[in-house]
């Protein structure tokens, strides 16, 4: 049986002449080993092992960091910033079911567990989180905007998720945390939201951004943050159209922020200011915030973006289950996803323009796997796919997903799976903002030299070694959008081991296989 993960840290060093440690750096030259595959006018295939060396290079040293908000009083920011205070100031709390501690259950780096390696007390985990150097979630400092002007405490307590002890607990460290007025432009999000809009900035688009960029600063200041991430966990907004002259570029997109051009959502503008001002953001909604000319700044300042949407209960299955069925062998002919829920971001759904923002994020996570199988689905032919959102108060937040998953087995055969999920949904989206946060700012702090190369590179500023996390992952243009789970976290865990020099982890096992 494997062994349980040592609960408390233990100091990972790995004894390879090709890693080495400096008091600054952790540096380790790595072999990435990759197939290229041509094939010939008649369709047969050459496939030819590459091996590239690399030499990663990871700052040691945790900054300070800051992070901002969007949406700091919604469901998400009210739980993941009690959720933070609890954790660090140890606060229990007496349930029904007896005391109960707090937790980042949820967090793929705070409380899951990686194989390092096999050892004579068999196979050896450790947390993800002890690979690398990473910021410990406790010590965050967080900030944010919000159009609604409710102190955090009052907005943990409309969020109506937390344990009502636990709130009494957290009234005090939370009361003094006020969202900084927002960029409210109604038409973006549902009419719905208009009553909770008391706290919102006036002027020009130009004077808006402005204003962000200035909040930005001033809390890096004020705090002593060294450094600052921003993430959108505001209301899901309607798509921007993408519109040549406006938006397509970076230097259109810029010079339409100046004529307070009507094509450009809050979103993009608080994105826009964090680029502008070095900061990475991420985007935990499903709108098309990074608009063409938005990722153009993006790459143009290397400034790291992430997103869209969370991936957080429904589809995190989904991606799993047609993974399954799949790489089973076994061909989905439909897949028919109902929601209800009851919190404000269902009230915001039940518009049908940011409805639509949902559902097209919602439905295109079993594109790759699909397509990956030709024996499965010929060209261009997928499975019904249906989403349906509906908003019903009574439940809050917490989010009831039923889905049904018909698939064609061996002669004709059917297998149908019928899922019911419920469960609150900020306790699953905000572990994956303790991430997102986490891995970004690791991110930063890491840089690479690819064969010859005399400069170190840092990753594209497309992040996406993000998209574990995200329900419509975000990459580089040109690239391939990896959507399954399983593969989503291998990457993850594999390039933290290239950090430390250590191989994919490939679950042969052969050291248990011979005679
Ligand atoms: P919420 O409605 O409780 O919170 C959103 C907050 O954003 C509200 O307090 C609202 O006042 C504020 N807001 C709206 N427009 C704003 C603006 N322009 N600037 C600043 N603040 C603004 O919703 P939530 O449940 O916290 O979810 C937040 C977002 O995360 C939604 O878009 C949702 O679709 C997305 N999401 C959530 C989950 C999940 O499991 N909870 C999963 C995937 C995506």
């Amino acid at each position: 049986l494997p062994q349980a993960a040592e609960p408390k840290m233990a100091r990972i060093e790995v004894n390879s002449p090709n890693v080495s440690y400096t008091s600054d750096f952790i540096q380790s030259k790595y072999v990435y080993q990759n197939t290229k595959v041509d094939r010939d006018v008649s369709g047969n295939i050459t496939a030819t092992p590459i091996d590239t060396v690399y030499l990663f290079r990871t700052q040691r040293r945790v900054p300070k960091l800051g992070v901002m908000l969007v949406g700091w009083g919604g469901n998400n920011g009210s739980t993941i910033t009690a959720t933070i205070l609890a954790n660090k100031h140890n606060i229990d709390w007496p349930t029904k079911d007896g005391l109960q501690k707090p937790n980042y259950f949820g967090s793929i780096t705070q409380a899951s567990t990686v194989l390092l390696g096999t050892g004579p007390e068999g196979e050896v985990y450790v947390p993800m989180k002890s690979l690398l150097p990473m910021v410990d979630p406790d010590d965050l400092v967080l900030d944010g905007w919000d159009i609604s002007s409710k102190n955090l405490a009052d907005s943990m307590e409309r969020a109506r998720v937390l344990d009502y002890n636990l709130q009494t607990q957290l009234k005090p460290y939370m009361e003094n945390f006020k969202p900084r007025p927002s960029i409210y432009i109604p038409e973006f999000i549902a009419a719905n939201q208009a009553e909770r809009a008391d706290n919102v900035l006036t002027g020009s688009k130009q004077e808006m951004m402005t204003k962000i960029r200035e909040d930005i600063r001033e809390f890096k200041k004020s705090s002593g943050v060294d450094k600052v991430i921003v993430l959108w966990t505001a209301n899901t907004e309607r798509f921007s159209e993408i519109i040549p002259g406006v938006n397509d570029t970076a230097e259109n997109l810029i010079s339409s922020i100046r004529n307070n051009e009507t094509e450009v959502s809050p979103s993009t503008l608080f994105a826009v200011a964090s680029i502008l001002e070095g900061v990475s953001f991420i985007n935990g909604s499903p709108q098309n915030t990074f608009v063409p000319g938005c990722l153009e700044l993006a790459e143009k300042k290397c400034v790291f973006v992430g997103g869209d949407d969370f991936k957080s209960g429904q589809t995190k299955l989904k991606s799993v289950l047609v993974d399954f069925l799949v790489s089973a062998g076994i061909k989905p002919r439909s897949i028919v996803s109902y929601n209800h829920l009851g919190n404000n971001d269902g009230k915001n759904l039940s518009a049908p323009q940011t409805f639509r923002s949902k559902e097209i994020s919602k439905s295109n996570v079993v594109d790759d796997m699909v397509n990956s199988n030709r024996v499965l689905y010929s060209q261009g032919e997928t499975p019904d796919h249906c989403v349906v959102i509906k908003y019903v108060p009574h439940v809050g937040d917490s989010k009831r997903a039923m889905d049904e998953y018909t698939s064609e087995i061996m002669m004709g055969g059917t297998n149908t799976l019928v899922i019911h999920n419920t469960c609150e949904d900020s306790l699953l989206a905000s572990p994956l903002i303790i991430d997102l946060i986490v891995l970004a700012e690791l991110c930063e702090r890491i840089q690479f030299k690819v064969g010859n190369e005399t400069q170190f590179q840092k990753f594209n500023p497309v992040l996406s070694f993000l998209s574990y996390m995200c329900k419509a992952p975000l990459v580089p243009r040109g690239t391939p959008v990896v959507n399954s789970l399983f593969r989503q976290r291998c990457c993850i865990e594999n390039i933290l081991r290239a950090c430390i020099g250590l191989s994919p982890i490939n679950h042969m096992l052969l050291e248990y296989k011979m005679h």
